[in-house]
């Protein structure tokens, strides 16, 4: 058939007259997988060229096989890689690359080249379909007999021009071809694709906000457009009276939710609480567990709900709409007070969908914002898609100084947090991950990148099992403060292992400006009086992690972050962030990382490296 044939009129009847069902997709979420492009790019002169064929295609095949070994996505999914299907030495073989990349779907491009090309004559390989969207990088080899830094250097001075941003990867010391890539090449061409392919994997999939503004707090006020036009994310929001009539009609799988509550009453530690409670304590876990099967139902859509078999025998009417879910990569509960004023709070449900497992097994951690946070849930997508490992929702909740911890407890903790911590007890839930220090358990050391720590989490069910069973061993869930939640609820509470690297972020709206502040450190193990003191005096039924940012004092912290919450990751990802911000056109308005790890487009150096101005030229990449 040719590929532009009609349909015919037959094929319009069967379309007309077929039942619509539940659709099943590849992965959870329907979306195209995140292609990255690479263009091999050399002199076109005959002669020139021949002699450059050989070697040009052996850079390729390391930029290729590094991409597609490292560059994975949180469910374990390879980034897709496509190489161009020529070398691009003019104006033709450039559209020949264009056309193949268009069929392809492709969201980024890594330019690749040994020698002298016509830089700005092969443009024509970025101007397919979508490609003032594509994230581009080059990468020029370090060498003498054909310098690629004069090809590097003219090329990107074109797209400069051109206001098209383009990521720059040069090595420092020249580099020998019969060696593997570089560290430094590794490190960029990594950091690269990694960020790109978070990019992509974002866009067109959707926000979920279940409910509305949780207690005045801004951070829950879905901005709408400022999802779409600097994430390219949707935004789909569901009353929580939604998730009220799914639960009082049944509308979930019954037998998962016989399998989770199994689990949980067999695993998990549960402190119910003490005195008149308002329901039951089984009762109270199963609706914790109901909610939590019906948003990620929300999220990701549930085949079982359409199915009439399935619907019969649970005795739930089975609906295809309902089955669908809303395609949400991210999402975030209100929960207080409209809600948690008459019913159990959304502590299980985040706590658990944050982490990296349930009573299902080892999975990606899913994005889910405690108070409808949306700003933070960004952070935590964001985050979630660079490292593959869950997030961690915290409130900002009070500064500790080593004098106020002296005073307080009489201990003298200035050689363990000189600079002092912020306690980040979020108000009852957490990922259970955060509950141990999964670098030890995956016997990766702290130094290792937060990628190496989740590819030796993901490739291995032995650190799998070994990760769900101290999680659960060092978390109790505790009936819920009832002055806070009058409906009740059950807050994971866990202490989080010190010296582990961390991570904190944040996204903040100003006006129609989205900015981001990431900044690195890691967490502090107090003495346990310490710990003890302040958890007396916050609240010992939430989830204690305390951490101390790098190079600046916690006290310094609070007052240059934004709003009441954060969010954390394992790892030292900033350089991570900095660089996927810049690909979406958002400045970050503090961090602490070394400038040598700072990787932006070639065009902030012409803004003289100012992120905000380079920004504000460019715009939100998907106005
Ligand atoms: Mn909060």
């Amino acid at each position: 058939m040719k590929e532009n044939s009609p349909l015919s009129s037959a094929a319009f009847k069967n379309l007309a007259t077929s039942e619509r069902r539940f659709v099943p997709s590849s992965r959870p979420l329907v979306g195209h997988l995140p292609t990255i492009a690479i263009t091999p790019v050399a002199d076109g002169r005959t002669g020139a060229f021949e002699d450059n064929v050989a070697k040009t295609w052996a850079m390729v095949e390391k930029v290729h096989n590094l991409i597609s070994r490292h560059v994975t996505l949180p469910d374990g999914t390879a980034a897709r890689v496509v190489v161009a299907p020529e070398i691009v030495y003019g104006a033709r073989t450039a559209a020949i690359a264009q056309e193949y990349y268009v069929k392809q779907g492709v969201s980024a491009n890594i330019w690749v080249s040994r020698s002298w090309s016509y830089s700005d004559e092969l443009m024509g390989a970025a101007m397919g379909l979508g490609s003032t969207e594509w994230q581009q990088a080059a990468y020029g080899l370090n060498q003498t007999d054909r310098p690629g830094a004069v090809w590097l250097k003219a090329f990107t001075a074109a797209m400069d021009e051109k206001q098209r941003p383009i990521f720059c990867i040069y090595s420092p010391d020249l580099e020998d071809e019969n060696q593997p890539l570089s560290p430094f090449v590794s490190e960029r061409l990594l950091r690269f694709a990694r960020a790109a392919a978070a990019v992509a994997e974002m866009r067109g999939k959707n926000y979920l906000g279940v409910g509305g503004v949780s207690m005045g707090i801004i951070g829950s006020d879905v901005r709408r457009n400022l999802m779409q036009q600097y994430l390219g994310m949707g935004t789909v929001s569901v009353d929580m009276s939604a998730l009220r009539g799914r639960m009082d009609r049944g509308v979930y799988d019954h037998d998962e939710l016989d399998r989770a509550f199994r689990f949980m009453k067999k695993n998990m530690n549960l402190d119910f609480g003490k005195g008149k409670r308002p329901m039951p304590g089984a009762d109270l876990l199963r609706e914790c567990l109901k909610m939590t099967l019906i948003v990620r139902d929300l999220m990701v859509g549930n085949a079982k709900l359409a199915d009439s078999a399935v619907g019969r025998a649970q005795g739930f009417k089975p609906d295809v709409e309902t089955a669908q879910g809303c395609n949400a990569i991210a999402a975030g509960t209100q929960g207080q007070r409209q809600w948690t004023d008459l019913y159990p709070n959304f502590d299980v449900t985040e706590s658990i969908l944050c982490s990296s497992f349930d009573w299902n097994g080892h999975r990606a951690p899913y994005i889910v914002a405690t108070e409808n946070d949306s700003k933070n849930a960004i952070g935590m997508l964001a985050a979630g898609l660079l490292t593959g490992l869950p997030q961690l929702f915290a409130d900002i909740r009070t500064n500790w100084t080593p004098e106020s911890i002296r005073k307080a407890t009489g201990k003298d903790v200035r050689k363990l947090c000189p600079r002092g911590i912020i306690d980040k007890r979020n108000s009852g839930a957490g990922a259970l991950d955060y509950a141990v220090n999964a670098y030890q358990i995956a016997g990766v050391s702290p130094k290792a990148s937060a990628q190496e720590l989740a590819a030796a989490i993901r490739s291995s069910p032995k650190v799998q099992e070994r990760l769900i069973a101290m999680a659960i061993k060092h978390t109790t869930y505790m009936g819920a403060n009832l002055t806070y939640f009058p409906g009740d609820g059950l807050s994971s509470h866990y202490t989080t292992p010190g010296g582990i690297p961390m991570t904190a972020y944040r996204y903040n709206a100003v006006g129609d400006l989205l900015t981001c502040s990431v900044v690195e450190g890691e967490t502090v193990e107090l003495p346990r009086e310490v710990a003890a003191h302040i958890s007396a005096v916050t609240d010992a039924t939430w989830p204690e992690s305390y951490w101390t940012p790098r190079d600046m004092t916690s006290f310094e912290y609070m007052s240059r972050i934004g709003p009441n919450h954060d969010a954390n990751s394992f790892g030292l990802i900033g350089a991570d962030l900095i660089a996927f911000n810049a690909m979406l056109r958002i400045p970050v308005d503090m961090h602490n990382v070394p400038a040598s790890q700072i990787f932006r487009p070639t065009m902030w150096d012409r803004f003289g490296g100012d992120d905000f101005r380079a920004c504000e030229k460019l715009g939100p990449l998907y106005v």
